[in-house]
């Protein structure tokens, strides 16, 4: 089955955490998958306790990106407290990151953007 655009777009921010996970603690320059414009960045939601939350990566440029499903953090990820998160922590995640609709995805109604 062919994916949409908007699904390619989002499986192509999925790699791209998912290799900056892969490298974690270590530093690795991923470059957005949106525009190559940027530089993919990610921080972890969640839970201190538990460590349970969510990852969100966005390009330090056109501040578009993707939140993960479910996950634990790693040992030594710094976690953002979710109350924090909800009302903003403009020093780590920008307050404007535009988040690409998650897979599956079946309208591309929200795919076109102007830059
Ligand atoms: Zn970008």
């Amino acid at each position: 089955m062919e994916m949409t655009p908007s699904q390619q777009r989002w499986e192509a921010w999925m790699t791209a955490l998912t290799d900056v996970l892969a490298a974690f603690p270590a530093d690795v320059t991923v470059t957005c998958p949106s525009h190559a414009d940027g530089t993919v960045q990610v921080a972890f939601t969640g839970d201190p306790a538990s460590r349970i939350g969510y990852y969100t990566a966005w390009c330090d440029t056109c501040h578009e990106g993707i939140s993960s499903g479910r996950a634990g953090a790693p040992e030594g990820m710094p976690i953002i407290a979710l109350r924090d998160s909800i009302e903003g922590d403009p020093d780590i995640i920008p307050d404007d990151v535009r988040l690409l609709p998650p897979d599956p995805y079946l309208g591309d109604d929200a795919e076109e953007h102007t830059f």
